[in-house]
């Protein structure tokens, strides 16, 4: 049965709640609502951090990396203390001091794909957070198997992407995008990353991701949203279909 909100969490979430686009009714949604965050770098720091302060009921964090000192800068829920623990502990940590009324599971290994399909299942929407093309394709490819809608990001030096990807009704996917790329190798580790950046498209996941669960899609899925840092600009484009795409057209295979 779905959970109503306490007077307590009435009042915490009153800002929300006094919105008539989100109401009580919205901010329910998001107490009922999971949502699976692979990555808590760049992007899944500001992403967490917003879906938690705001209410979403639980969260799962996946990422097998420990903080680092070069962390800091853009991944602001680890401290200097926090150096060399795992990151989705020190997440969960500081998420739960910041919102205990919101549930979070840490998980702090790589999962095959077998696992991520579980998890993938038990939520109702997906972000990816990751930092390399290999998993965005991969949770791509299985969120589109499962039926589940997913926000995927990426950003490098002052360069941002998002898309929404919406497998139930069939939307253009990220394998559908990344052949008009080319094969981005370089890492944030050797291209450098500006933190306002990634975290500006961490944020957008986050905005685009609670209003999604509220029945609001304020980015049409398979719109593709671009950021150019150095010029403050957003940009807005309609992804074509890959007619040979083995993600979202399997029956061409
Ligand atoms: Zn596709």
């Amino acid at each position: 049965m779905a959970e109503t909100l306490s007077y307590a969490q009435a009042v915490t979430y009153n800002r929300h709640i006094v919105l008539p686009q989100i109401d009580l009714q919205g901010q329910e949604a998001l107490l009922n609502a999971r949502v699976l965050i692979i990555g808590s770098g760049g992007l899944g720091c500001p992403a967490a951090q917003l879906l938690c302060s705001s209410g979403v009921g639980l969260l799962t964090l996946v990422d097998d990396d420990k903080v680092a000192v070069s962390n800091l800068p853009r991944q602001f829920l680890f401290s200097r203390a926090q150096v060399g623990q795992f990151k989705v502990y020190a997440a969960r940590d500081r998420l739960h001091e910041l919102n205990p009324d919101c549930q979070i599971n840490a998980i702090n290994t790589r999962l095959d794909d077998d696992a991520l399909i579980q998890h993938i299942r038990e939520h109702d929407l997906v972000l990816d957070c990751t930092d390399n093309p290999a998993s965005r394709k991969q949770i791509n490819a299985l969120c589109y198997q499962q039926q589940r809608p997913l926000i995927s990001g990426a950003a490098i030096r002052f360069e941002g992407q998002l898309l929404m990807v919406d497998p139930v009704n069939r939307s253009p996917c990220y394998q559908c995008i990344s052949r008009l790329f080319t094969e981005q190798a370089l890492s944030c580790v050797e291209a450098g990353i500006f933190a306002p950046v990634v975290a500006a498209i961490g944020t957008q996941q986050a905005h685009v991701g609670l209003l999604w669960l509220m029945g609001k899609k304020v980015l049409p899925a398979g719109q593709l949203l671009t950021y150019d840092g150095l010029t403050l600009t957003w940009q807005q484009f309609n992804v074509p279909t890959d007619p040979q795409c083995a993600v979202c057209q399997p029956e061409t295979k």
